[in-house]
């Protein structure tokens, strides 16, 4: 519904876990036809899988695993995967990562899924030349759709940056707690890459039209996306405060386990093979943010 309220189209929506393996083939086999796959699915929470490492390795390598098997049976052969940067490279000596970067064993079981699934796409590849794959490397994705229709309601406390800005902002959590002003960089907090959604959205567009047009230069291929600025988490509240000409109650406390100084993207390989570069700012992942968080808390009251 929200969909078609932007788009004016009904996509076909069917209900399945993936983890099931029946269920998959099935939804597989009545759609032979489909051009291929773009699998976003995953649980996502760093610190919850570090609990529950089985959890995360259960649903993140089931669902691939029957996609994948399913897909390749009925000869969908292109997939679209949604990769992580900052899991997958880990911690880095350099600040600047390029897709060369060497990947490392992640910090988080679910940075390993992600980085296994890259293995297993390579693996699949090799034994099925009519196989194609694009792994897309997300720096921080935040914002919503300009609309407020589209956006990302976290579950419970948020971890992430942005919305525990907004729900201050609105009145949900008392303050936001800045993980520390130390660290080696321009205002002591941490920078970070951070690239609006719908940027990235149209990312997986061109990223489709790559693969249908068989434009690939390697059937395996990895893009990092991020818009290689960074902003330290003083940025991204000044910017806050800005647009919305408010004042955002925050206090500096200790270092957050994993947390990483600086880190942001080369963009040239995604510029000169996509032709894609991101055309939103920071302004915009804010008010867009901001927007999605007040028509949250207006369908909600
Ligand atoms: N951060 C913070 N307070 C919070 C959440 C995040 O200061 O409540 C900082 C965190 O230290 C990091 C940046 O904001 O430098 C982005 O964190 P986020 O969890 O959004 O993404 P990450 O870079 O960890 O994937």
């Amino acid at each position: 519904m929200r969909i078609n309220k932007i788009t004016g189209v009904n996509p076909k929506f069917i209900k399945i876990d993936l983890k099931d393996t029946l269920a998959t083939h099935s939804v597989f086999n009545e759609h032979k036809d489909a051009s291929g796959v773009i699998h976003f699915v995953a649980h996502k929470a760093v610190g919850e899988a570090v609990d529950q490492p089985l959890k995360y390795y259960k649903n993140n390598f089931y669902s691939l695993l029957n996609t994948l098997e399913a897909q390749s049976k009925n000869g969908i052969n292109n997939f679209i995967f949604s990769s992580s940067s900052a899991t997958l490279y880990g911690i880095p000596d350099i600040l600047l990562i390029t897709e060369k970067n060497e990947t490392q064993r992640p910090f988080s079981p679910y940075g390993n899924t992600k980085k296994v699934a890259e293995e297993i796409l390579d693996d699949l590849i090799r034994s099925n030349k009519a196989f194609s794959a694009i792994s897309l490397r997300y720096f921080n994705s935040i914002g919503a759709h300009e609309s407020g229709e589209i956006g990302e309601p976290p579950n419970g406390i948020p971890n992430n940056l942005m919305p525990y800005i907004t729900q201050t902002a609105v009145g949900i959590r008392e303050k936001l707690m800045i993980y520390v002003n130390d660290y080696p960089t321009k205002d002591g907090t941490p920078i970070r890459d951070y690239i609006h959604i719908v940027d990235l959205a149209k990312a997986h567009v061109i990223a489709v039209e790559r693969l249908l047009n068989k434009d690939q230069e390697t059937a395996l291929e990895f893009f990092n996306l991020g818009t290689g600025i960074g902003y330290s988490v003083l940025d991204v509240i000044n910017a806050f405060e800005a647009v919305t000409n408010s004042k955002l109650n925050y206090e500096i406390t200790g270092r957050r386990d994993g947390d990483v100084p600086q880190f942001y993207a080369a963009t040239d390989l995604t510029k000169e093979k996509l032709g894609w570069t991101v055309q939103k700012g920071l302004d915009e992942i804010v008010s867009s943010s901001w927007n999605w968080e007040q028509n949250l808390r207006n369908e909600t009251q």
